[in-house]
């Protein structure tokens, strides 16, 4: 039996301030797989369905709803995506990416374990982190109620599934606006006054705005979605970056057709129903399958 439970790299923070770390999973059955061949771009409210189907428990939390896997931190997200992969499919990984290299281009397959991809985790994860936006960066800002020289105090949480589904929209059209969004939704306070958190980051300059984000990433946890890779064929080195989404899902996305035409072959030999064999998970259902083939063989070659 393969391990079933994991501890994310960040951590789910309830209402009450209680840490919860521990996941436990199930692989995708065809009724996943199903969902996902009918989607035609991986988006974060996909994800999010994906972990309230496949995620059993976070911590003393059971079940987990939609609402919770909107709560878990972007980098939790990621790492549950990752054991799911693993858990359907196997801990090996073959991709194949282009050199980036102008002059080169050329076809290249990379082949990584999940287990080695690296994963950053949080030390002691809290649900608010403070820091300064000290007076030099804030030069070409003009905050309302700030005093000159005095540093700019912020309170912040980390983003999570929710501003995922939120801000992801605006990602690919207006980067800018994409970020000013997320800092609204995650900072909880900014200089003196609660009430004008927008209006603040609003008259934020790009430096401060760009020193809060990189802070935010600093405590946040995450799976590292790059790796160093040489090119074959003009030897020269280059950072793939992989987006996992979509990998993941691209690689789930069998079509409907062969899903079906499985679900109707098992129906067909053992007689179980449509519902029994959607909850199956993918391995199991190929493993049935297998044997079917086998005895089919088998038959055959009896009777010829
Ligand atoms: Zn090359």
């Amino acid at each position: 039996m393969q391990q079933q439970s994991w501890i994310l790299p960040g951590g789910y923070i309830d209402a009450a301030g209680a840490i919860h770390r521990e996941v436990e999973l199930t692989a995708l059955t065809g009724r996943e797989e199903e969902l996902l061949a009918r989607m035609d771009t991986p988006s974060a409210e996909l994800v999010t369905e994906i972990i309230a189907r496949c995620v059993r428990r976070v911590g003393a939390i059971e079940p987990v709803t939609a609402e919770i896997a909107r709560g878990l931190l972007v980098g939790d997200r990621q790492y549950i995506l990752l054991l799911l992969r693993q858990l359907t499919f196997g801990d090996k990984v073959q991709a194949t990416i282009s050199c980036p290299w102008r002059d080169c281009g050329e076809r290249i397959d990379i082949d990584f374990n999940i287990s080695e991809v690296p994963v950053t985790r949080c030390e002691q994860p809290q649900a608010f982190y403070r820091m300064q936006v000290e007076p030099d960066m804030l030069a070409g800002s003009d905050i309302p109620g700030l005093q000159a020289g005095t540093p700019l105090e912020i309170e912040f949480r980390l983003p999570n599934g929710a501003d995922q589904e939120v801000v992801g929209p605006y990602v690919a059209h207006n980067q800018s606006e994409a970020l000013t969004l997320l800092l609204t939704r995650c900072i909880k306070s900014i200089g003196q006054n609660e009430q004008a958190v927008a209006e603040i980051i609003n008259a934020l300059c790009g430096k401060a705005r760009h020193q809060i984000e990189c802070e935010m990433e600093a405590h946040a946890p995450s799976v590292e979605l790059t790796m160093e890779t040489d090119c074959p064929e003009c030897g020269r080195s280059f950072i793939a970056p992989f987006e996992l989404q979509d990998f993941f899902f691209g690689e789930l996305k069998v079509s409907t057709d062969l899903l079906y035409r499985e679900v109707h072959y098992l129906a067909f030999h053992y007689h179980w129903s449509e519902e029994e064999i959607m909850r199956m998970p993918r391995e199991r259902r190929r493993q049935y399958l297998d044997v079917l083939t086998d005895e089919i063989e088998r038959l055959n070659d009896a009777a010829g």
